[in-house]
């Protein structure tokens, strides 16, 4: 009888706070186990309502919701919003005067506030009133922020681990749009809210079909990639703020309108580029990562990755930002080892260099899959897809293998004929005998492979050689001037017969997938 009626008054809050008429899937069960005083942990990509979470049962408890979040940019606005739907919110950060702060106090004490946003390094100043007559409910947001396993960690979310202590009490609620299983399990534990119940969206997003393209002429293939596709909106995320520029201006070298946006742009310049995108005034925005947060544009109908991003979240979530609308979409990334090099220059000397190299690891196997990339992606965040996608390229061209063996003894044999001194590019120069300065100047045309491959083109060199790291049978020394060394295996290729599988180049794919994408 009592939990009808608190359903009801649930449903017709949502209907008269936020004008919705119904929840969406799994908001109802969070908003119940939350007024039952359990903690949650919810997953849920962006866009997918998880604000609704902890501000709808926020209007049905006695006291105050603290809301910690990371962004206070962004917090105004939220409160501003709740405050237009006649709820009483409020913010508490750095930006406020010591009399604005004992204001929001005293509010709280006399229960006149039903949500208040706090940033985590804010919190201090709240200490006389985090105790469990005035704090109802707390919610975590962007809770990937306390690990360290996360890919966005800040110190000041760690301080959060204290909050349980003093409400313990108090139900827990955290959210993210990003973790993977590990994030996950780190997030309760920093939290102290192990026995939370757990919500975990779908991650899969069918619409968005996924492609990885070697990086060889880049330019050139993404404006082929645009003029097959008129009109469309698109956004293609580069590494640096120079690599936007550079590109957009060889974009619209070639006809095709296209803006760079980045972080180094002043705040008008940003907020032109991006109205300019939402409004379809310039479908094509070349962009660092810092381009796309709150954008809420349904109609992006494709995501290049011109460079390879860190980890698989940032991925994924860039990702994310084509097909909102549910209609077919297209991601494609360029998979370069230059960009896998500058990543872990990146990460190199940080303090959590080791996590980062291996979400960089994480990242470089996804790319180089011969499985479905659907299917490795939607693991990573813990999910199970029963069947192959059929929507990425490896599915719709399953890679043919060959015979590989002579063409990994030639590789194998240079490198050792090169004392394992000399990167990818110079292997590929003395196996197809080029006389350039350089190869003149090392003397290497006395080699015994110099020109033994004379009949493969370079480029399918290349494909071949990463193939071959790949497998095993040789690896790129990054601490030496990314020489290719030999591997154990390397022996069993060049001594002991071992047999080696290839794939065709990746041309051979393209050529085949042409006519259906017209
Ligand atoms: P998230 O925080 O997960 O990115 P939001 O909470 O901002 O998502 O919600 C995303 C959008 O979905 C918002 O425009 C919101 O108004 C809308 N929304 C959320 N819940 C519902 C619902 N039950 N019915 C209709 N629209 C909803
Ligand atoms: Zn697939």
């Amino acid at each position: 009888m009592q939990i009808t009626n608190i359903q009801n008054l649930v449903l017709s809050n949502l209907k008269h706070y936020f004008g919705y008429d119904s929840f969406r899937a799994q908001q109802k069960d969070i908003v119940e186990t939350l007024l039952n005083k359990q903690d949650c942990l919810v997953i849920m990509p962006t866009g997918g309502g998880k604000s609704i979470c902890f501000q709808l049962p926020a209007l049905s408890f006695p006291g105050v919701t603290l809301v910690i979040s990371p962004l206070i940019a962004l917090m105004k606005d939220q409160v501003d919003g709740l405050n237009a739907n006649g709820i009483k919110a409020s913010f508490f950060n750095s930006s406020q005067s010591a009399e604005e702060q004992e204001a929001i106090i005293e509010k709280v004490v006399a229960k006149q506030l039903k949500l208040l946003y706090v940033a985590p390094e804010s919190l201090p100043g709240l200490q006389n009133i985090l105790k469990e007559t005035y704090i109802s409910c707390v919610a975590i947001d962007e809770a990937h922020c306390i690990s360290s396993w996360g890919h966005d960690f800040r110190p000041s979310y760690q301080q959060l681990g204290f909050l349980k202590a003093s409400l313990s009490n108090t139900p827990f609620i955290a959210l993210t749009a990003t973790a993977d299983k590990a994030t996950r399990d780190d997030i309760l534990k920093q939290l102290q809210i192990e026995h939370a119940q757990q919500f975990i969206s779908s991650f899969d997003r069918k619409n968005i079909s996924l492609e990885v393209r070697a990086a060889d002429n880049r330019v050139s293939q993404i404006v082929k990639f645009i003029r097959k596709r008129p009109d469309q909106s698109g956004i293609i995320y580069c590494l640096s703020r120079k690599a936007t520029e550079q590109l957009a201006e060889k974009l619209s070298n070639n006809g095709i309108k296209a803006k760079a946006y980045h972080a180094g742009l002043n705040f008008d310049q940003r907020n032109k580029v991006q109205e300019d995108f939402i409004f379809d005034r310039t479908p094509i925005v070349c962009a660092t990562v810092a381009f796309g947060m709150g954008i809420d544009k349904s109609n992006v109908r494709w995501v290049v990755h011109y460079n390879m991003p860190k980890n698989i979240e940032g991925y994924y979530q860039e990702i994310g930002r084509a097909g909102r609308d549910g209609l077919k979409s297209h991601a494609v990334l360029f998979h370069s080892y230059a960009d896998v090099i500058q990543l872990r220059n990146f990460a190199s000397g940080t303090s959590n260099e080791d996590v980062q190299v291996a979400k960089i690891e994480r990242m470089k196997q996804f790319s180089e899959a011969t499985t479905c990339r659907r299917k490795i992606l939607l693991s990573y965040f813990g999910e199970l897809l029963a069947e192959n996608c059929g929507n990425c390229d490896v599915c719709k061209n399953p890679p043919q293998f060959f015979d590989g063996t002579i063409i990994a003894q030639k590789v194998l044999s240079a490198i050792y004929r090169l004392k394992e001194t000399e990167a990818i590019g110079m292997v590929i120069d003395v196996l197809r005998g080029s006389h350039n300065a350089a190869v003149m100047e090392k003397g290497y045309t006395q080699l015994k492979t110099f020109g033994i491959g004379k009949d493969i083109a370079w480029k399918d060199w290349q494909h071949y050689i990463i193939q071959l790291i790949n497998q095993g049978f040789c690896e790129i020394a990054f601490h030496k001037n990314n020489a290719l060394h030999l591997t154990e295996f390397s022996k069993k290729v060049l001594f002991e017969g071992l047999k080696v599988s290839l794939t065709k180049p990746t041309e051979v794919a393209e050529v085949k997938q042409k006519p259906a994408e017209r």
